[in-house]
């Protein structure tokens, strides 16, 4: 009699050990329902990249003097500048400019510095190769505008997940007027002009209006 009931005692104890592993598992399940999704359907979806995105550099011949300041602020001395000097003007002659992507960093140093503003940041992201080496664009592909979220007909783009509106979880189909969790950089701007004292001024030789937030 005394082994049967230690036999129920012991199994009504595992019953309540399966029944409380079981509950722990659904718990999580019952989690995940009230976060908020994150699947993409890409590449018929894509987010909108944030206004700061360092992606692909941007590069206007025109505009470049060969200064190669954006070597020398490179950590890796990357861009390639190709000039000669024209010995009748003095002046350089350029004659290419090419960026490897395979090793740059995107850490933004020569758009920082260019003097001549020829170089800027683009959104795009997509540089995706079987060969590495077709990575190092010239000044013809690096003078292709980007590719745009927003404008490329065959792609539903969706508000980024960081700016959907407060207590917003699905990022389809949001009117576009609706206000948004985040601010823009401009509208942080306007905030600054309108209340100094919320925001730091940081004024640089480099970017006069550079403008960061309180951290608080
Ligand atoms: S810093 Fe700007 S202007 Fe000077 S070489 Fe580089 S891209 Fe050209
Ligand atoms: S983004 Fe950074 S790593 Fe890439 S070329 Fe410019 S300075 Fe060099």
């Amino acid at each position: 009699m005394l082994g049967f009931l230690k036999q129920v005692t012991a199994y009504t104890k595992e019953a309540f050990g399966a029944a409380n592993y079981l509950f722990q598992g659904l718990a999580v399940t019952f989690d995940h329902m009230r976060r908020r999704p994150i699947t993409v359907q890409y590449p018929y979806e894509k987010l909108i990249p944030s206004e700061r995105y360092r992606g692909r550099i941007h590069y206007e011949f025109d505009k470049c003097i060969a200064c190669e300041v954006c070597v020398r602020v490179c950590p890796i001395n990357l861009p390639v500048v190709d000039w000669v000097m024209n010995k009748e003007t003095k002046k350089k002659e350029l004659r290419n400019y090419s960026i490897d992507f395979g090793v740059c960093i995107f850490c933004g140093n020569c758009v920082e510095y260019c003097p001549t503003n020829c170089l800027s940041m683009t959104e795009e992201y997509e540089l995706a190769a079987f060969d590495r080496h077709s990575l190092n664009y010239d000044n013809v592909a690096l003078g292709r505008l980007p590719t745009s979220v927003t404008t490329d007909p065959s792609v539903q783009p969706l508000r980024e997940l960081s700016y959907l509106p407060k207590g917003t979880m699905d990022p389809h189909d949001l009117p576009q007027d609706i206000s948004r969790a985040g601010k823009l950089p401009s509208e942080i701007i306007e905030l600054g002009k309108e209340n100094p004292s919320t925001i730091n001024l940081k004024k640089t030789t480099q970017n006069p209006t550079q403008i960061e937030p309180n951290q608080e």
